[in-house]
């Protein structure tokens, strides 16, 4: 079962005249897809989700599942399925009777329950851990019991909180992949917060950012990422580095060059451009949207160099595949594609 969720100007507060900790935030997430969360901490994301689940009532706004309105509906009679970052599993009980906890107040049979347990174990790779106590399982065997164990109950909706902060890379990718099936092959309707950028925009159908509680962008990822249309959406999907100047005719006219940015489309008068990090290049010789520039700063990141390069406009950041040379004075080029205006 699935439902499509949706949220409509939601307000919620902690202290009655206390400042909003969501702010008319609207939200609809089709049936069976995955939307991922990703905002600063304390933009509201934690009590976005508990307003879904019914433990925070809204104080404004609606909330529906395919239509129905959820404020008189109790959070237990939600269809709701919650994973936290940490697993929460209850230390007393076995793995199996953990994952069954919901099921026996279900009225399912003993034998029903076993079965079904198994079942959901080895669906995650845990074969053979039903007996065992959750503290002699790993991080991630752990979050594994906790996923299963909300999704035994056959939820409607699933919901995320940061499910994998707490897990070491390796062990988040194959969680990533885990997530993504299990919402396929259930067809549950899923929402997951992440303060990880890749993983929100890898494993969302849709990505939503938010900002002081408020919905500051909702679209597929890559759109996401090519138009964040905010400067702090773009800011937290990984630009730090803008160019101001006027836009007229696709091009930005700055005191130190014009740039084209055919992303500007007709806008005219003063404009910022976000400066995407990964599509800036150096030159030995001055180019098409290019500036002079001194190499300030260079940083291994593993995958690639970042350098920030100092120019006539500001600092430009930029990402190599080999070392720029510290100090070194060169002309750092910002192609059209590395542009995009920002609000
Ligand atoms: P996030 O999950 O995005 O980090 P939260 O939803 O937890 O953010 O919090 C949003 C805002 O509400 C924050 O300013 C936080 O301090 C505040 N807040 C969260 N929980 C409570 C609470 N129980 N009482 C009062 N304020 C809270
Ligand atoms: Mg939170």
């Amino acid at each position: 079962m699935s439902v499509t969720i949706d949220l409509a100007d939601v307000t919620h507060r902690y202290d009655p005249g206390g400042p909003a900790s969501l702010d008319r935030v609207s939200l609809r997430v089709a049936a069976g897809t995955i939307t991922t969360i990703l905002g600063p901490s304390g933009c509201g994301k934690s009590t976005m989700l508990a307003v879904i689940a019914g433990t925070r009532p809204a104080d404004a706004g609606a909330l529906h599942f395919d239509g129905r309105a959820m404020d008189d509906v109790p959070a237990a009679e939600r269809g709701v399925g919650m994973v936290l970052q940490s697993p929460f599993l209850f230390p007393h009980l076995s793995v199996g009777e953990n994952v069954g906890f919901g099921l026996a107040a279900r009225g399912v049979s003993r034998r029903g329950r076993r079965a079904e347990v198994e079942r959901w174990l080895g669906r995650v790779g845990l074969d053979g851990t039903a007996d065992r106590r959750p503290d002699t399982l790993s991080g991630g065997q752990q979050q594994r019991v906790a996923l299963v164990r909300a999704l035994a109950h056959s939820p409607d909706v699933l919901l995320l909180d940061e499910p994998l902060a707490s897990l070491d890379p390796h062990v988040r990718s194959r969680m990533q992949d885990l997530i993504r099936s299990l919402v396929d092959e259930t067809g549950v309707t899923a929402i997951m917060v992440t303060h990880d950028r890749t993983e929100a925009l890898a494993l969302g159908d849709r990505t939503a950012v938010m900002l002081d509680g408020r919905m500051a962008a909702e679209d597929a990822p890559s759109e996401v990422f090519a138009r964040p249309g905010r400067r702090e959406v773009a800011e937290f999907l990984g630009v730090s580095t803008f160019l101001s100047g006027t836009a007229a005719r696709g091009r930005l006219t700055t005191p130190a060059g014009v740039f084209a940015c055919a992303a500007l489309g007709d806008a005219a008068g003063p404009r910022t451009l976000a400066i995407r990090p990964e599509r800036v290049r150096l030159s030995e010789v001055p180019a098409e949207n290019s500036l002079r520039c001194r190499i300030v700063e260079v940083r291994f990141r593993g995958e690639h160099w970042e350098y920030l390069a100092d120019t006539p406009l500001g600092g430009v950041r930029g990402l190599a595949a080999t070392a720029p040379v510290q100090g070194g004075a060169t002309n750092v080029v910002l192609p059209d594609a590395a542009l995009f205006p920002v609000a």
